[in-house]
């Protein structure tokens, strides 16, 4: 292979040059790559933002019970997914899109908003999707820097907001950094939106927020202007595997567009169950989001401890400044049988994320990075 495979192959194929250019999305390590490399069964998947304590044993027994009919095609509308969220979140079903996983919807927003040429805010570190699709329509991306002390740059967000991009995406609480965006923060962007600006606010974190953060849904339905909002199953409710997310949108025509970009038979079958039976049972989620929280709380301050500057969070995971190259930092983990993500975006290499596990992983991460330190 040369480089000749970005504008089309040995065979003469042309590509969608905008595709074939994308950067990868840098997955969490594979756990059978990490079990070879490492030696060790037992791994600490800690990449991934993935929940430690499974999932409600709700969703298990609707897996396995007899009402699920995986010869049929599942409902493309999702209906019966949609009126549970609605009556949950108060809100018109019709404004509401599922997706399989709120990644797919972040594509689908792109396909829906954007063509060639057209400009999109985000942030970085960012989340590789709100860069990646709006590039895969041939969107020019704008990328607003973290401040120094690891938080976002309200004032400069709100001058890149103020120009005018055909989308923003903005993930709060924040990934890969961790803070969420204050009601003060989200009220001068709201302001600085104009009318050919959509805002996605991809809250894929909600859920592990504390109550000095807005619900971003309620403030942006108090606004006039055009917002998503995304959120997901995949996380505190434990369905990553399952790939199921949302988006709530500001009217039911802007539903109807972004809905119109997804594939029909998007979310399948299990998948619309489980997430019925995920929401029918907010007390697991919210006592796993407490033992996560306090967990987090623990983990940070032994980070801190060590020496690392830790970036404040309001999520499931901790982002920090390793004081070297992140790479070496996640391959000396690996080595102990811990899976990490090194960032990779240029500027931050020295940050590495990782996911708050389980007790007993957290424990074995905090010996290994004690460990490490002190080489
Ligand atoms: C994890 C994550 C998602 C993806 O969630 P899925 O619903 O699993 O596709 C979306 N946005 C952000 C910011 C995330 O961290």
């Amino acid at each position: 292979m040369d480089n000749s495979v970005k504008s089309g192959s040995q065979n003469g194929l042309a590509f969608n040059p905008n595709v074939a250019a994308l950067p990868p999305y840098n997955a969490g390590m594979n756990i059978a790559v990490a079990r070879s490399i490492s030696g060790r069964n037992d791994i600490a998947r800690l990449a991934s933002n993935e929940n430690p304590d499974g999932c409600s044993p709700a969703v298990l027994a609707v897996l396995a019970s007899p009402t699920l009919e995986p010869w049929r095609y599942a409902d493309p509308a999702c209906a019966a997914l949609r009126a549970a969220l609605g009556q949950r979140l108060s809100i018109q079903p019709d404004t509401i899109v599922a997706g399989n996983g709120s990644e797919e919807l972040i594509a689908a927003v792109s396909r829906a908003m954007l063509v060639p040429g057209v400009g999109v805010v985000t942030v970085v570190p960012s989340f590789g999707l709100h860069e990646i699709e709006p590039l895969a329509q041939g969107a020019v991306v704008t990328k607003v820097a973290m401040t120094d002390d690891l938080s976002f740059d309200i004032a400069a967000l709100e001058q890149a907001v103020a120009s005018g991009p055909r989308v923003v995406f903005l993930s709060s609480p924040w990934n890969p950094v961790g803070p969420a965006l204050d009601r003060k923060s989200l009220d001068r962007l709201i302001a600085a939106v104009r009318p050919s600006t959509l805002l996605v606010l991809d809250e894929a974190y909600f859920e592990f927020a504390d109550g000095s953060c807005p619900d971003g849904l309620e403030v942006l339905r108090s606004s006039d202007i055009a917002f998503v909002v995304l959120r997901t199953f995949s996380k505190a409710y434990g369905l990553a595997g399952l790939r199921v997310g949302y988006a709530i949108c500001s009217d039911a025509e802007l539903a109807r567009v972004v809905a119109a970009a997804k594939t029909p038979f998007n979310v399948n079958a299990a998948a619309q169950a489980a997430a019925i039976a995920a929401l029918s049972d907010e007390a697991w989620m919210r006592a796993s989001v407490a033992r996560l929280r306090s967990e987090r709380a623990r983990v940070g301050a032994a980070l801190e401890e060590l020496g690392f500057r830790v970036a404040s969070s309001q999520t499931n995971f901790l982002f920090f400044d390793c004081g070297r190259d992140s790479a070496a930092l996640a391959s000396a983990l690996l080595q102990e049988g811990i899976i990490v993500k090194a960032w990779r975006e240029r500027g931050y290499e020295a940050y590495t994320r990782l996911t708050i596990g389980s007790p007993a992983d957290n424990d074995r991460l905090i010996g290994a990075l004690a460990r490490i330190a002190r080489q």
